[in-house]
């Protein structure tokens, strides 16, 4: 049996650096992030539900949302994937390392559930329904990766 071959098309060293607001929502919670290591979500002052990521209006009530209250770093996996196939990150450009974990995290408090990494350093027990905590990065930029991750905690 021949031996398979990775097939990676790779555009070269080429970048396209561009920049995009976040807006007034994506600001606050970036910035508590950043500076304070907190996880922020909106409230909607109709029905309750929290949202994280945070956004203006309830997609149910259709009513605007002003009130922040911190949710996490503690939460549950609800769903996830354990990805063993590598491909190019779009993020750096180049291979990302495999095998990773990626899921939705309810944290605690939440309604909704975010999007991020998973720390494989004992792949049994990245299960939905674990308890998990974020890991903030040593530096922090203000971006989607001053939480490097989640890790099981029990
Ligand atoms: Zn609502």
């Amino acid at each position: 049996m021949a031996e398979k071959e990775q097939l990676i098309i790779e555009s070269g060293e080429a970048s396209q650096p561009f920049k995009y607001a976040v807006g007034m929502y994506g600001s606050k919670y970036f910035t508590e992030v950043r500076d304070n290591k907190r996880i922020m979500g909106v409230k909607c002052p109709k029905c309750g539900k929290v949202y994280i990521p945070p956004r203006g209006v309830c997609g149910s009530c259709f009513v605007e949302m002003k009130e922040w209250v911190e949710v996490g770093p503690k939460g549950v996996i609800g769903t996830f994937t354990i990805l063993r196939f590598a491909f190019i990150d779009p993020e750096t450009g180049h291979q990302k390392p495999v095998p990773y974990g990626y899921g939705f995290i309810k944290l605690d408090g939440a309604d909704t559930l975010m999007q991020h990494y998973i720390n494989l350093d004992d792949e049994s027990k990245v299960k939905i329904g674990a308890r998990v905590e974020a890991v903030f990065a040593q530096e922090r930029k203000g971006s989607t990766r001053d939480i490097e991750y989640f890790k099981v905690i029990e």
